[in-house]
């Protein structure tokens, strides 16, 4: 593509907000934002590796000229906060269990997938998703104040909402409302035209987490992941959860596999969403929840690959 998209960077949203907007390439490739108030500015989330992460800081210094110094971590997953390191000085906010959670995929965990064989099509997979990142140099920066349900900051005289979501993506999902101006930040409670990943969390928790965005009626919504958009994004992605939840049970009563039932499953309405194959993470949570086991039971990164290369290989 020719020339700079308007719709990436830092895009304007309203009178002080802001997102940061990356184009959706996969796997890591997640959006920011940033609320300005007169001397100092609010930023939510960094991103995955601390070049990407110094070239947004650099936009919003070029084109806000407010300091970073408070931090809000939608959740714990890396493309949501390995840059941390970078906002030198500010005060770093986050639900309670991020500490306990941060450690399940750390920059190592990265490293280890680089020394196994390529041949191996969920190896080929998760390295070639990893390839243009760098995660050299990073050093893990989680938040110094934590909350459990909801935090209210002040923007000058102005409410941010933090709440509590989690566990619905991951055990740690924040939302970030600004009511003053209508604009949420969603972190991975919506990915907008990419089919979703969860981690720990539970359908319910996850489709509760979208009501209560839907109640609060923004106008503007920056989506963890995908373009910007309005409550229509937090409707499909409601529908979609539904959908592949009554799916998945079909196929569970019929005895189909994790692996059977996420090639089985027609995507529907949501054929055109990119990463038609991570299908086969709700599968395996809804899987999860048919079978009574825990939200945060483990899942097998190396068989989802593997899943996921066979439904690619097949697109
Ligand atoms: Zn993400």
């Amino acid at each position: 593509m020719n020339g700079k998209d308007e719709n990436l960077g830092l895009v304007r949203l309203s009178e002080r907000c802001y997102g940061y907007m990356q184009k959706d390439e996969g796997l890591g490739w997640s959006n920011s934002g940033l609320i300005a108030g007169h001397d100092s500015a609010l930023l939510i989330d960094t991103l995955f590796d601390l070049p990407l992460t110094r070239k947004m800081l650099a936009e919003i210094e070029d084109k806000v000229r407010k300091p970073v110094r408070q931090l809000v971590n939608t959740h714990h997953n890396g493309d949501h906060w390995w840059g941390n390191q970078l906002v030198e000085g500010a005060q770093i906010i986050g639900h309670r269990m991020f500490r306990s959670e941060m450690m399940k995929m750390t920059p190592e965990t990265v490293h280890v997938i680089d020394s196994l064989p390529s041949d191996m099509p969920a190896v080929g997979l998760l390295k070639k998703a990893m390839a243009p990142f760098d995660f050299s140099g990073i050093k893990l920066t989680p938040p110094t104040l934590v909350f459990d349900d909801r935090l209210t900051l002040y923007i000058g005289d102005q409410e941010v909402e933090l709440i509590h979501v989690g566990p619905a993506h991951t055990a740690t999902d924040v939302i970030v409302f600004f009511p003053g101006e209508k604009v949420l930040y969603a972190g991975d409670i919506i990915f907008r035209l990419c089919t979703p990943i969860g981690w720990e969390g539970t359908f319910k928790n996850w489709i509760s987490a979208l009501d209560t965005i839907i109640r609060l009626a923004p106008e503007k919504i920056v989506p963890g992941h995908g373009p910007l958009c309005g409550l229509e994004g937090a409707k499909e992605m409601r529908d979609y959860l539904n959908y592949i939840y009554a799916e998945a049970r079909s196929c569970f009563d019929r005895g189909l596999t994790t692996a059977e039932a996420s090639k089985a499953i027609d995507p529907g309405p949501y054929a055109g969403w990119t990463e038609p194959e991570r299908i086969v993470f709700s599968v395996a949570r809804a899987y999860r929840e048919f079978r009574g086991e825990p939200y945060d039971a483990p899942s097998d990164p190396f068989e989802m690959a593997n899943i996921m290369a066979e439904i690619r290989q097949r697109l």
